[in-house]
């Protein structure tokens, strides 16, 4: 949806000034995971004078607010996606950098039931799959997002 961390900074009081509101944009109709020289070049393709300071303060703002994720995929660089409406995990394939999304409900199930085991309820997890690609035909290519 396109509008949907602007309509969730209204929601949440955040006041939207016009240079939040295109940074919310872009963010929004990312379909990756940018980092934040990439979406700078795509922030000031719709207003040049969005400073990266201002990209930064902003996108710190969103992330507090919990209306943005983000993320380390292990490259050092901070990246950024849409705080999702459905839980999913990252697979980062090592030699091409392409992040794929998955969920998979068996690990869903059995981080639960560790947490419990050491007497915790789990209320969150962050899962990052670090790969490179199998030779020959395995790789399927299905990505589940
Ligand atoms: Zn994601």
């Amino acid at each position: 949806m396109p509008q949907r961390i602007e309509k969730l900074c209204v929601e949440k009081g955040v006041r939207m000034t016009h240079q939040r509101r295109v940074i919310a944009r872009a963010l929004s109709s990312a379909r990756d995971h940018p980092d934040v020289a990439e979406l700078h070049r795509r922030v000031t393709k719709l207003d040049p004078h969005i400073s990266i300071a201002t990209l930064y303060r902003t996108l710190k703002l969103f992330e507090d607010t919990n209306v943005i994720e983000r993320y380390d995929f292990g490259d050092g660089k901070a990246r950024y996606e849409e705080a999702p409406e459905e839980h999913h995990d990252h697979l980062i394939d090592l030699e091409t950098g392409k992040v794929i999304e998955f969920r998979n409900d068996e690990i869903e199930r059995l981080q639960a039931e560790v947490a419990a085991r050491l007497g915790y309820e789990l209320t969150g997890h962050r899962l990052e799959l670090y790969c490179v690609k199998l030779d020959g035909p395995a790789g399927n290519g299905s990505d589940g997002a």
